[in-house]
């Protein structure tokens, strides 16, 4: 990987310094960045990049990398589109400051947290996710009717005992004989890295997770239930929402 992935060690880090290493028609790639690039179910960030003049250039997405010049997993900074004479001005080698939109951001935190909360009130497997600024939504493997108040009852506590939300790592091995940690069955975590990062909620939650969350299970807030349905035979689809 060519972009240090500052969104990994603080998730609170709205800002940085940056050089621009690869420039083309899909994005630029940075060195370092706070934009997490969409990906386990997580809605990528949008933003700014200013340059050193004064120039501020819209960033509407951030993908993992499929640019000629990024590895596997980099983050791709997408710019809005109506921007080709800011665009023209983007060359390698160039510093900018780059900062995320930090409402949008803060609201994936916390929906992303709400979402393994709701994985330990739930304890089935997980067939599918999506959190974007509006809801999160999960669907589970189960067949068995669920109760939409039973469900923003659990939330509630979990969320009004002010749980730590800590990261952790773990080694590829032991996640090996630990397979119960991995919950969700479409998003595996990366294979071929040494070491898995691990979402720990002391005594609710642990799972393997690349994803942005706040640092204590307040700050999710007021979450409810805003949908339940029945997706297939076999799976049902919970959609959570903030007050
Ligand atoms: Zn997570």
């Amino acid at each position: 990987m060519k972009t240090e992935a500052l969104f990994c060690q603080d998730a609170y880090l709205r800002s940085c310094e940056a050089r621009i290493i690869c420039v083309d028609g899909d994005g630029l790639l940075l060195d370092r960045t706070v934009f997490y690039p969409q990906g386990g179910g997580q809605a990528g960030d949008s933003g700014w990049l200013t340059l050193d003049d004064g120039t501020r250039l819209r960033i509407a997405d951030t993908r993992k990398g499929k640019s000629s010049g990024s590895g596997p997993g980099d983050a791709l900074h997408v710019p809005d589109v109506g921007q080709a004479s800011l665009q023209a001005k983007l060359a390698e080698g160039q510093l900018v400051y780059a900062e995320i939109d930090w409402e949008r951001r803060y609201q994936h935190m916390r929906l992303h947290t709400a979402a393994h909360l709701l994985c330990a009130v739930l304890p089935f497997p997980v067939d599918g996710c999506s959190i974007t600024a509006d809801y999160a939504r999960l669907d589970f493997v189960t067949s068995d009717p669920l109760s939409r108040d039973s469900i923003d009852v659990a939330l509630a506590d979990l969320v009004a005992r002010r749980t730590v939300v800590s990261i952790d790592t773990m080694s590829n091995e032991a996640l090996e004989v630990n397979p119960d940690l991995v919950r969700t069955m479409s998003v595996k975590p990366p294979v071929g890295t040494r070491q898995v990062r691990l979402v720990r909620i002391e005594g609710v939650d642990v799972q393997p997770c690349g994803g942005t969350h706040v640092a204590n299970t307040s700050e999710v807030g007021t979450v409810r239930v805003a949908k339940m349905e029945k997706k297939t035979a076999r799976t049902r689809r919970v959609v959570l929402v903030l007050e």
